[in-house]
């Protein structure tokens, strides 16, 4: 009975936890997955208005890029084409001629524009005084008069690039170093057949003269970080004279050279492969302009319509200068953003990752799972502690009922007894004065013993209520117990039971309640009688010990285990193993000693052993009473 309705209180329990927790559970899971959700989507609109942002930022760029370039060749426009863009993002701006792509360093070039009669004749008779006659200072008076007559910067070029050559022949090396020197700094943009510009021969001849390599590295330098748009073989020569530096003074020349090098070669492979790049540019979206991509880290390739005086333009910018910062464009890859029409092929890949770790964050799921775990140990604490009134008030319950039914046990009993021996005598059928005289003392004995279990319960209901008053008197101990052991006389005796009363010789007196200390002595003696088992004797001492005079009352009968030793003054409690249970009481008589112990400023104390007796001791202090 009472096991099923324990599992029946631990079924209810866990239902009670078990059934709210699933649904929260569920409820969070929900919430925890449309959290998640909500949060991709929003990192994928994030992303496109990143990507958004992207596109708009590139095309303003490019176009302000595109407009840049397009006013400085107004300007100029054929200088222009011959240097490279102050906007270092810019690779080339080139010619569109006939539907080819026509380099800017192509454009300079120009090999076989006519040189005048005048000038040929001084350098022929030149050539002649200096390869046939071996007349070198001849031979450097006809490329004077060449370099005299010279009317192009192609012709002047090439008369001094002579002249110097003779003159290093005579041994006249200083001039000839000098005329180098010149070509070095003021050739123009003259380039001969093999499209290499004559300073570059200037600076490969001092080289060889070893008369100043310093003016000569100096110069490559300048030719390497300029702005001048170099072709190939110009590169490919300074290369080479870079060979005659130690590496380690042209480390950092070497490393811009071959950038320039391979940007040349990516331009070439460009101009070869411009009618696919071409036709890809033309098929986008007419309304915008569309930035073709090209190369490994792509160049974004655009077309601009001829406006006079400019024929139509190829323009060339280096994406990676271009695009805003956090952001790389992406060709040959699959995952990134696409960029859109505008952009055929490009996409963005986020180098700073900023984008991608706001993807699928919302809130963390440690924070869902400490408030489940919160939620869940309040429920489950909520739970036990009702769970813990309830199982208190049942055993209240239970303990009442228990208590009315001991009380009425116990009220019965001694009642049975008077009316059977008071209607014994009533009858007159004992005509034995002794007997008489014993049935009156055992009417006399149960109605005190009745007296005092209601003078119990009543004191219990005053306690209970606050109301129980004790006045303090003083008290001859001795003269207390010895009051209480003449009223258990009877009762002792009727039941064979020998009393051993002892006082210490000089007991002090006590302000007491001498009416609370003897009914607190009764009930010790009552429960030695009852839970004496076999035994007959019981001890009754007074003496006074460390500061505390102490009355004890010792039995030897049934004792108390000592799991049991620490309930025994709880009131309503009664031992549920032994014998005891057999024996009437109502589980009040103890608590009453204790309380009375407590209101003398004492306390109760309690010797036990199963099967060997047991030693109440109420021991209340001499000083604080005296
Ligand atoms: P009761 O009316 O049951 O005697 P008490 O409060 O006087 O109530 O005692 C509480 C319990 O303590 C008893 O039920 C009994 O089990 C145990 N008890 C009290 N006195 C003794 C004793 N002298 N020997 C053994 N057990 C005792």
């Amino acid at each position: 009975m009472r096991i099923t309705r324990h599992k029946r209180q631990i079924l209810l329990f866990l239902v009670a936890i078990l059934v709210p927790a699933g649904v929260l559970l569920g409820l969070m899971g929900r919430i925890v997955y449309q959290d998640r959700e909500l949060a991709a989507k929003r990192a994928v609109d994030q992303r496109h208005a990143a990507v958004d942002q992207v596109r708009r930022e590139l095309s303003s760029r490019l176009e302000a890029i595109k407009l840049q370039e397009i006013n400085r060749l107004m300007r100029s426009p054929n200088s222009g084409m011959a240097r490279r863009s102050e906007n270092s993002a810019v690779i080339f701006t080139a010619r569109l001629e006939n539907d080819r792509l026509v380099l800017p360093w192509d454009a300079a070039t120009q090999p076989d524009s006519p040189v005048s009669k005048e000038f040929a004749q001084h350098r022929q008779e030149g050539e002649a005084q200096e390869f046939v006659k071996k007349d070198y200072a001849a031979a450097a008076v006809a490329y004077r008069m060449a370099l005299a007559s010279a009317r192009s910067p192609l012709e002047s070029g090439e008369a001094r690039l002579l002249l110097a050559r003779t003159l290093s022949k005579t041994s006249n090396t200083e001039e000839a170093s000098r005329q180098y020197r010149v070509l070095l700094n003021d050739s123009g943009e003259a380039r001969d057949e093999q499209g290499v510009g004559f300073r570059f021969y200037a600076a490969e001849r001092l080289l060889n003269l070893r008369s100043e390599p310093d003016v000569v590295l100096a110069f490559l330098s300048k030719e390497v970080n300029g702005d001048g748009q170099l072709a190939p073989p110009e590169l490919y020569m300074v290369r080479t004279l870079l060979d005659s530096f130690p590496i380690a003074q042209t480390a950092q020349l070497r490393q811009r050279l071959s950038g320039r090098i391979a940007q040349i070669e990516q331009a070439e492979a460009l101009a070869r492969d411009f009618p696919r790049v071409r036709a890809q540019v033309e098929s986008g979206a007419a309304a915008s302009p569309v930035w073709v991509p090209y190369g490994g880290e792509p160049w974004l390739i655009t077309i601009t319509s001829p406006q006079p005086p400019l024929p139509g333009l190829v323009l060339a910018v280096s994406s990676s200068k271009v695009a805003p910062p956090g952001v790389k464009l992406r060709t040959h890859v699959s995952e990134g953003d696409a960029l859109g029409e505008a952009f055929p092929g490009m996409r963005v890949e986020w180098s700073d990752n900023r984008l991608l770790q706001t993807a699928g964050q919302g809130v963390p799921i440690g924070i869902w799972l400490a408030v489940l775990a919160l939620v869940l140990g309040v429920a489950v604490f909520g739970g036990y502690l009702l769970l813990r009134d309830v199982n208190r008030d049942v055993r209240m319950t239970e303990v009442r009922s228990q208590f009315v039914a001991s009380v009425s046990h116990e009220l019965k009993t001694p009642l049975t007894a008077i009316r059977m021996f008071a209607e014994t005598l009533a009858m007159g059928r004992t005509r034995d004065e002794q007997t008489k005289c014993e049935y009156l003392e055992t009417i006399v004995g149960e109605s005190e013993r009745l007296a005092r279990l209601v003078d119990n319960v009543l004191d219990f209901s005053k306690i209970e209520q606050g109301k129980k008053i004790y006045r303090l008197r003083p008290t001859r101990l001795e003269e207390v117990a010895g009051s209480a052991v003449r009223a258990m006389q009877f009762p002792l005796a009727q039941q064979g039971f020998r009393l051993h009363f002892s006082v210490e010789e000089e007991m002090p007196e006590l302000e007491a309640d001498s009416d609370a200390i003897e009914q607190a002595i009764l009930n010790l003696l009552t429960n030695a009688m009852k839970y004496s088992g076999d035994a007959r004797e019981i001890d009754l001492r007074l003496e006074a010990r460390n500061g505390d005079a102490v009355i004890e009352v010792a039995d030897h009968g049934l004792g108390i285990s000592p799991d049991e030793q620490k309930h025994v003054f709880e009131k309503f409690y009664r031992a549920p193993s032994h014998e005891s249970r057999l024996i009437a009481g109502t589980g009040l008589g103890l608590t009453l000693v204790a309380h009375i112990a407590k209101a003398h400023g004492g306390r109760v104390e309690v010797e036990s052993a199963l099967g060997s007796g047991s030693t109440f001791s109420i021991l209340i202090p001499i000083k604080a009473n005296t």
